[in-house]
């Protein structure tokens, strides 16, 4: 990573007094002063801030309870960001593993390693999420083989050149879903049930891989390294 960053991630300065510390020449790489912060490092580089070494803070990974009306982004907008359901220090270094709609509701994950959250979100992971889907229409028991065995093939949704991935679908009611994706398309769950005819009324992540969700509204929680090394 970039020095000026190390330094941000290292201590409680914030980027232009890390740069400004850099630019003194206050900041040496194995025993060198480096003036430049563009600088690459790497941890195992022995890095002093005024003759102190310093050591990355450990990342960071959390669980949320995303209420409706709230916004997955850092910034308040139409409705105010989810970061605000965040009271914890430094919360702005921590990014969204994926997002969801104004509307929708459920799991969020947050972290401020950006491997972690991209060895999530990359198609390749094919990690499951489970929604929970409220219908307008009502899927009676005659329909449900067939809807089911569509979403199982793969659907054509607009705009896309592919078809949906194979996905999971079981009714729990005739307006109410579980469905279980590998992928995160724009409006996914949504375009979904629209390329069936129907709408989704209601939208609420369960469960991201294995972690399930055990929070109120509102609520977040740090997540235990066994459930951070489950997304390994
Ligand atoms: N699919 C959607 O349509 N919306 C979400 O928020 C998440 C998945």
């Amino acid at each position: 990573m970039r020095l000026d960053r190390f330094i941000c991630k290292s201590t409680e300065l914030e980027r232009p007094q890390a740069l400004a510390a850099i630019h003194a020449g206050d900041v040496r790489v194995n025993g060198a002063v480096i003036v430049a912060a563009a600088t690459q490092v790497h941890e195992n580089n022995h890095i002093t801030l005024g003759g102190r070494v310093l050591t990355l803070r450990p990342s960071r990974y959390l669980m949320l309870h995303k209420p409706a009306g709230t916004l997955s982004s850092n910034l308040d907008g139409r409705y105010p960001s989810l970061f605000r359901c965040l009271d914890i220090e430094r919360a702005a270094d921590l990014h969204l593993v994926g997002r969801l709609d104004a509307d929708t509701t459920g799991l969020v994950l947050l972290t401020d390693d950006g491997r972690w959250s991209f060895d999530i979100i990359s198609p390749k992971s094919r990690c499951e999420k489970l929604y929970r889907v409220g219908l307008r229409d009502p899927i009676s028991a005659a329909e449900r083989p067939e809807l089911v065995a569509r979403f199982a093939h793969g659907l054509a949704l607009q705009g896309e050149a592919s078809l949906t991935r194979a996905a999971n679908l079981s009714l729990v009611h005739p307006t109410e879903a579980l469905l279980t994706i590998t992928e995160g398309k724009f409006h996914q769950v949504k375009r979904m049930f629209a390329a069936v005819g129907n709408k989704v009324t209601t939208l609420h992540r369960q469960r991201i891989g294995s972690l399930d969700l055990d929070l109120m509204p509102g609520e977040w929680r740090h997540l235990s390294q066994a459930e951070v090394a489950s997304f390994r």
